[in-house]
Formats: C-alpha cells, sequence, structure tokens
C-alpha cells in the first residue's frame, strides 16, 4: 500500500458504517483525498438483520458495495483491509495489506455485542451484529426446528423449539416479535407436526421496562403488544449462565433451550494503539465538542465507537445510526474549516425521535412530543427504514419483500445454505 505523502492531505477513514460513508460523501468536494478502509467490501444496514436472521429478507438485500457508493466521486479511493494498530506517533496505520499513512485519521468502527466478560454465554449465546452472524443465526433457528421435527426425546425437543432473546431494547424486542410472528403464521403452515403452543419465545430485559430509551407509553405498548403475541417476558431479571441447554436468570426461573439470542449489549470496537485514558465508559474512545480524539490534533472518532463527553451530554450520544450520520456530516465540514485554517463549529446532534416494530401493523415511534403506536407507526417506520436503505436495488427488493411477506403471511428466505455448528461455533455450507 502506498505510504507516500499525496498533494493533498490524505483523510483515512476506519470503517465504511453510517459514520464513515456520510463523512467521506461530505467530503466530495474538499480538497482532500479520501481513503476508506473497512474490513468487509459492502456497509451494513444494521436495523434489518434481525429480519434477515428471522428468514424475512435475503442477507443481499441490506448490504450495499461500498466501492458502487462512490462511483462518481473522483477524490475517493476505497481498500479492503483490516486495521490492526494505529500509530498515532507516525501517523500510520497497520493493517492486513500493509502499512498506510495519513494525515488526518478518523475512527468510525462501531461496535460489537458484549457479554459482559461471560465466555460460557459468549460461546454458546448468538450474538447479531453482522451479515455473516445474522445469517448464522438464522441457520441455527432452522436447523433446531428441522431437528425437533425428528427428535422423540421430550426435554430436548422443548429445547430445541424454546427461543429466549436476551435484551430488550430495540433489537431484541424486534427479534422476539419476529419470532413470535414466525410461530403464528409460518410453523403449522410449513413445518407440519410441530404444534405452536410447543415454541415458547422469552424476552428477558434487565431493567424494568422494555425499550428503555423510548417514552413510558411507548414501552408499555410494546410490552402489551408482545404479550399479546404470547411472549413471556421476565423484567428486572439477568440472566446468570447458559451452558448450551440451561439458561439461569436471578430471578429463579432455569429455562432448558438450544437457542439464546444475544441483544443485551454493545461495547466499542477499534484497533489497538490509544492508550487506555483515550477509553471511557462502554470501551468507547473519548472525543471532545468536535470529534476530536482528546491529546492528537489529527486523530478523530465518530458514531459508535466514539464518546462525546460534554456537559450536554455527559453519557455520549446514543449508538444509533442517526447520531453517526450526524458526525459524520459536521465533521466533515470541521476538517474542511481546519484545512482552511478556519475556526471549527462544536456538533450539535437533532435527536429526529425512536421507532420500533414489533410486528405486522404493530410498532412504536416516539417523535419529538408526539407519540403514536399501531398500524401508522408500523407503516412510518417500514418508509423510514426502506428510506434509509442503501442502494435503489435493495429499497425494491426489500420492499417486494415486505410487501410478498405481508400478503402471503410467509417467507421464502429460509434456507440453509451454512450450516452452523454451535460446539465449534463453525459453518460449513459444503456438510449437509
Ligand atoms: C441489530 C441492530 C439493530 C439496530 N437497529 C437500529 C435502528 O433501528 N435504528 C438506529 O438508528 N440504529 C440501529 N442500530 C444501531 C446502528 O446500526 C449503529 O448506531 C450504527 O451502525 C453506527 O454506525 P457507525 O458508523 O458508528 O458504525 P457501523 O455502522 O457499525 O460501521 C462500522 C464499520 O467499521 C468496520 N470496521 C470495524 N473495525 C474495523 C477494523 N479494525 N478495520 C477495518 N474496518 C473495521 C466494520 O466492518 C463496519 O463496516 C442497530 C444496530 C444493530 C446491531
Amino acid at each position: 500500500m502506498d505510504q507516500k505523502k499525496s498533494a493533498k492531505p490524505r483523510v483515512v477513514i476506519i470503517g465504511g458504517g453510517f459514520g464513515g460513508l456520510e463523512l467521506a460523501k461530505n467530503l466530495k468536494n474538499a480538497p482532500v483525498d479520501v481513503l476508506l478502509l473497512d474490513k468487509h467490501n459492502y456497509h451494513t444496514f444494521q436495523p434489518l438483520l434481525y429480519q434477515v436472521a428471522a428468514g424475512s429478507i435475503a442477507a443481499d438485500s441490506i448490504g450495499f458495495p461500498i466501492r458502487r457508493i462512490f462511483t462518481k466521486q473522483d477524490n475517493f479511493r476505497f481498500a479492503l483491509a483490516e486495521v490492526q494498530q494505529i500509530h498515532p506517533e507516525t501517523n500510520t496505520l497497520t493493517t492486513n495489506i500493509g502499512t498506510i499513512y495519513y494525515d488526518y485519521l478518523i475512527i468510525a468502527t462501531g461496535s460489537n455485542t458484549n457479554f459482559f466478560g461471560n465466555k460460557e454465554i459468549e460461546h454458546f449465546a448468538m450474538p447479531m451484529k453482522n451479515i455473516p452472524e445474522a445469517l448464522n443465526l438464522r441457520s441455527l433457528i432452522l436447523q433446531n426446528l428441522e431437528m425437533s421435527l425428528v427428535t422423540d426425546e421430550p426435554q430436548e425437543k422443548a429445547a430445541l423449539m424454546t427461543f429466549v432473546v436476551v435484551g430488550g431494547g430495540p433489537t431484541g424486542v424486534e427479534l422476539s416479535g419476529a419470532l413470535a410472528e414466525m410461530r403464528q403464521l409460518i410453523l403449522m403452515k410449513d413445518y407440519h407436526g410441530l404444534r405452536k403452543h410447543n415454541m415458547k419465545v422469552y424476552l428477558v430485559e434487565g431493567k424494568a421496562e422494555l425499550l428503555a430509551a423510548f417514552s413510558a407509553g411507548a414501552s408499555a405498548k410494546a410490552k402489551k403488544f408482545l404479550e399479546d403475541m404470547d411472549v413471556t417476558i421476565h423484567n428486572s431479571a439477568h440472566v446468570q449462565s447458559y451452558d448450551g441447554v440451561q439458561l439461569k436468570i436471578d430471578d429463579g426461573t432455569t429455562i432448558l433451550t438450544r437457542n439464546v439470542l444475544w441483544a443485551a449489549g454493545v461495547k466499542g470496537e477499534m484497533p489497538e494503539g490509544l492508550p487506555a485514558t483515550n477509553i471511557t465508559k462502554g470501551n468507547r474512545i473519548q472525543v471532545d465538542e468536535i470529534s476530536r480524539v482528546n491529546g492528537y490534533a489529527n486523530v478523530f472518532s465518530i458514531g459508535d465507537v466514539a464518546a462525546m463527553i460534554t456537559p450536554d451530554t455527559p453519557n455520549g450520544h446514543p449508538g444509533v445510526a442517526p447520531a453517526a450520520m450526524q458526525q459524520g456530516e459536521w465533521l466533515a465540514k470541521n476538517l474542511i474549516r481546519i484545512i482552511n485554517n478556519q475556526p471549527t463549529v462544536p456538533f450539535k446532534y437533532k435527536d429526529k425521535g425512536s421507532l420500533a416494530t414489533i410486528g405486522r401493523n404493530k410498532a412504536v415511534a416516539d417523535l419529538g412530543k408526539l407519540h403514536f403506536q399501531g398500524f401508522f407507526a408500523w407503516l412510518l417506520w417500514g418508509f423510514v427504514h426502506l428510506m434509509t436503505l442503501a442502494g435503489f436495488t435493495n429499497k425494491g427488493t426489500v420492499f417486494l419483500s415486505w410487501a410478498i411477506n405481508y400478503f402471503s403471511k410467509n417467507s421464502d428466505n429460509r434456507l440453509i445454505v451454512r450450516y452452523f455448528d454451535i460446539k465449534t461455533r463453525m459453518t460449513d455450507p459444503e456438510s449437509k
């Protein structure tokens, strides 16, 4: 990889997620060379991962090739590279494709699943942060339903048909709703021999309510929607252990299950190289009001991995796509100001509201002072997600899948194309 300084300053962005992409796009007319590095050659639309896992939509429809987004941007280059180490003292990065030089560095590496140090849970529970993990989860769900059809042993059959979602934020709520809907609409239609009442769906949440970041009305309604769909909810409850079949909760409950879906926490993900003093709660990089990493003039961080701690935001901004995108756009403007020796402008977050869907015709929406739930919230959720999805083809494919699923009350994306072995945590597309 070229290490030489180019004539224009080189802005290197690690991560082609919501933040990194927005930053690169907004540098289109800036007097800089942009180099975006990502370990995947595509951008992932994480809000719809759960629909891939539940077999509602195709995996390809929520990914988009990063190069394709920038076809018309002359100052943009992409490299498929995993950054292993940052060297702020020499303005270089160690990557799996060699050393890379930067003038300005932006760390936009997002977050990863947090198992809070519990190795046993990490081994047996299923995370869902990227497309391969969502496909593993889809395989596990479908494999276990198949297995339950041919298993005679009653306890094992019950464990195969029991699904426990851990974490009652938007991802956990959406996932448990999707599983309950699968049971309601698909199970008896396509899995002859299985009974609805034998498939159990549990949702375990540490806080006293679901969707804790939403309004009280939205939290209560989401709970009611899920209870009406026969999801058993354990609030103020924490998973203590899971050994692959027995899940123990600190409210005294033990559940036999072969399916534990972990949506209970995230932590910042970043290459090594920054001192521990730059890392704050949630393994996030502490930055100032212009996203600059404390102590470095030319290193910045945005999105989920960054914590902009100010008197107004003592915990940083929420780990959501709009925050990452707004920080990316804002930082592009500030970088241009810095290069032109102009004063920078502190970041201001515009909270546009929160949406979560529970199932068909069921969603909750908090838009400023406006709170509503049900069909219109569900329509709005669908519209907002379609509009934010990258690529015209993806928008069309997802819309078509939703329409077909809605009217057929079924879905066609339930292929086990990669057999997932929970013991080894390996996938084997050839063996089955
Ligand atoms: C299941 C799920 C559902 C969600 N639902 C919603 C929702 O409904 N609404 C909402 O607003 N938000 C939602 N979020 C959160 C939202 O997706 C994140 O806030 C957003 O993706 C953060 O953007 P980002 O740019 O910081 O990081 P990401 O979008 O996570 O991008 C980080 C990028 O960095 C790359 N990367 C990481 N490490 C390296 C490395 N060492 N070298 C090279 N590349 C690297 C990754 O491959 C990735 O492409 C959801 C998240 C998940 C997981």
